[in-house]
């Protein structure tokens, strides 16, 4: 039975690609800060405190997965100005120990392990190319971005150093999982809000950012695929059509049946964001020729199926 190991296993993302390695058949374990935490049922959990704890060696050594997939991570680029030490461990550091664990098992030759990071289109920055792929040049401009930077050179060495690693490069991607610290979910939850009459204005930030949105469970897939490849390799994993903020609230309060949506949003200075990328918008040729990959779900398909979660959770 291949046994897979999952860190951030309860966001949003391990836990569609716990659901999905579980019917196939795999051993899952999962990583979780705590006992309280809502874990996909099968998953066998481990409570452990990335931020705190360097147990992850122990873990990983005492299960000897096939495949270790690195999904925890501070998120929010928002969160990681007011963190960026914190945001350095989580994304960057724990990262290093999991690969030096790694290359200890790969070297004695007793388990094949393919790892696979979550990596993020923020490596990138505020990019001057457009669309961007792999051969991009890596210049972060938060420190979210900085240290999932320092993760993706990490995954890099320790892939020339014989380890079979992965730097998946994935763009922002949602479902009706995400929270509302990003600014999609945000956005749903308010559209519903305001459609039933339990609130009145949303307050958002720059409403021009353009963002290339794809559905996570896909993104999950591509996770998956790549830990499958016969070569570990680096991946964009992208929709390659991007929309604008506004672009994302229209269409939502379209859908939640609130017409004056412009007499809805209020912009707020103190949510705009240093170093902010105007536009993101991913290639993701490479992964459609080697790993068969392909995007599922369309944008307007997205925005629908959050926003109804939304109102579903509210009647
Ligand atoms: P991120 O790309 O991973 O940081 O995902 P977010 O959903 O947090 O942000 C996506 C884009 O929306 C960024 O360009 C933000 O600056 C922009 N944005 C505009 N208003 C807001 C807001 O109120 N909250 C958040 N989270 N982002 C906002």
């Amino acid at each position: 039975m291949t046994r897979a190991l999952i860190t951030g296993v309860t966001g949003q993302d391990g836990s569609y690609l716990a659901e999905l390695l579980l019917a196939r058949g795999y051993e899952v374990h999962g990583v979780t800060r705590d006992a309280g935490e809502d874990v996909t049922h099968g998953v066998v959990a481990h409570e452990l405190d990335l931020a705190t704890d360097s147990a992850i060696a122990k873990l990983i050594a005492d299960i000897e997965p096939h495949e270790i997939y690195n999904l925890a991570a501070l998120s929010s680029v928002y969160q990681s100005w007011q963190n960026p030490a914190l945001t350095a461990r989580l994304n960057g550091a724990v990262v290093a120990e999991m690969l030096a664990a790694v290359k200890v098992i790969s070297d004695r030759g007793d388990v094949d392990i393919r790892f696979i990071q979550a990596s993020s289109a923020e490596i990138f920055g505020a990019p001057t190319e457009s669309p961007q792929n792999e051969q991009t040049a890596v210049c972060p401009t938060s420190p979210y971005g900085a240290a999932k930077a320092y993760a993706h050179g990490l995954v890099g060495a320790y892939r020339t150093a014989g380890v079979a690693a992965s730097s998946v490069i994935l763009y922002n991607h949602e479902s009706p999982r995400r929270p509302e610290t990003f600014v999609t979910r945000k956005i749903t939850a308010a559209a519903a809000r305001i459609s039933l009459g339990l609130q009145e204005t949303l307050e958002l930030g720059n409403l021009g950012a353009q963002r290339d949105w794809g559905w996570a469970p896909d993104y999950a897939d591509a996770l998956a695929r790549a830990a499958q490849n016969t070569n570990a390799d680096d991946f964009v994993i992208a929709t390659g059509i991007s929309h604008s903020v506004r672009d994302f609230v229209a269409t939502a309060f379209t859908r939640a049946g609130v017409s004056d949506w412009q007499d809805r949003v209020t912009v707020s200075d103190t949510l705009l964001r240093t170093g902010d990328a105007a536009l993101q918008l991913g290639d993701a040729s490479k992964a459609r020729e080697i790993l068969g990959w392909t995007p599922t779900v369309k944008f307007d398909e997205i925005v629908s199926a959050m926003v109804d979660h939304d109102l579903a959770l509210l009647s």
